[in-house]
């Protein structure tokens, strides 16, 4: 069997959604003399943290938004961190905030994501912004769910009333993309460790989304014919190669659209998180958000 599964472009989608933001910080840069900003911290020297931050760091540049590099080694205290973060809070010329994930052991993580400014919060992690996402009136949406929904959206997909499977229930990407199908107005199951069937589970969905980390974990075989396939897992095989966590070829014979890994979901979570810091900037400058 060959492949008839639309490829969705999440490379080409990014680049579309780079340009609006690079219209909006030219427009943002004339208005109050001054580009937006964001400040991206980084605290150690993971090799996958470090091309994440790279990257980000590259793309704020080519899009007219200012980066503010904090790098920091792995053994700073949490009182250095902190007093960081509320520098950064303060710093009129900082406009969104991003802490790069995971955190050395003996950072408590959750502490430290808690106490960024909530309207500079571009990655839509601190509980106020998850809340308001749950209620039902997003204000920072978290990149990856984000970017899954505006994909489906530029593919004219129509989420409204399909039945949706969301495989992985972290907070980074699972929980807040089934908050966001729920909010796009889909049936949503959410599977986790604690899940008795998966394959019962994604076999039922029209629409997938993999979050696991694992490659393979979710069967091709097991995609519905027709279904939508969105892989945000991120793996490195043995030979160097990256792979989502759907088993490409086999999924690819069943879906009737599906991502491709790499070039999915990777650069439109970087695409959101500049979109997500204009919309801070223009909040804050307007002085919404509180
Ligand atoms: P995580 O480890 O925090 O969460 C994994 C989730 O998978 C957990 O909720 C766990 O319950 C679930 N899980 C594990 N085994 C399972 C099983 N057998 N059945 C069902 N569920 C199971 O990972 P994460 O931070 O959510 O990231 C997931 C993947 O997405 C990783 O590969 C990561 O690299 C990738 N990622 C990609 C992007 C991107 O820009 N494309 C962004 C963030 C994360």
């Amino acid at each position: 069997m060959t492949q008839t599964a639309t490829l969705l472009d999440g490379k080409a989608v990014a680049a579309k959604v780079r340009g609006e933001v690079k219209e909006r910080a030219a427009a943002f840069a004339a208005r109050h003399g001054r580009a937006p900003g964001l400040a991206v911290v980084q605290v150690g020297t993971d090799p996958a943290s470090s091309v994440y931050v790279r990257s980000k760091r590259k793309a704020c540049e080519e899009t007219g938004i200012r980066s503010f590099a904090h790098d920091l080694p792995a053994g700073v205290g949490r009182g250095e961190l902190l007093a960081l973060v509320v520098r950064l809070n303060a710093d009129p010329a900082v406009d969104g905030i991003l802490m790069q994930l995971p955190l050395p052991a003996g950072l408590d993580a959750n502490e430290i994501m808690d106490t960024i400014d909530p309207r500079k919060d571009v990655d839509g992690f601190h509980p106020q912004n998850t809340g308001l996402l749950a209620q039902k009136r997003p204000r920072l949406r978290p990149c990856t769910p984000f970017g899954v929904i505006r994909l489906a959206q530029e593919y004219g997909m129509k989420l409204r009333g399909l039945r949706a499977t969301v495989v992985g229930a972290s907070n980074i990407v699972g929980r807040p993309m089934a908050l966001e199908l729920l909010l796009a107005g889909c049936t949503v199951t959410v599977c986790h460790t604690g899940t008795r069937d998966l394959a019962a589970e994604v076999e039922r969905a029209e629409l997938v989304v993999a979050a696991v980390g694992r490659p393979g974990m979710v069967r091709g075989g097991w995609i519905r014919e027709g279904a939508s396939v969105f892989d945000v897992g991120i793996n490195r095989t043995e030979s160097g190669k990256l792979v989502g966590d759907v088993e490409f070829e086999t999924a690819a014979q069943r879906a009737g659209a599906i991502t491709p890994v790499p070039g999915g979901l990777g650069p439109m979570t970087i695409a959101m998180l500049l979109s997500n810091t204009l919309d801070a900037a223009d909040a804050i400058a307007q002085g919404r958000g509180r």
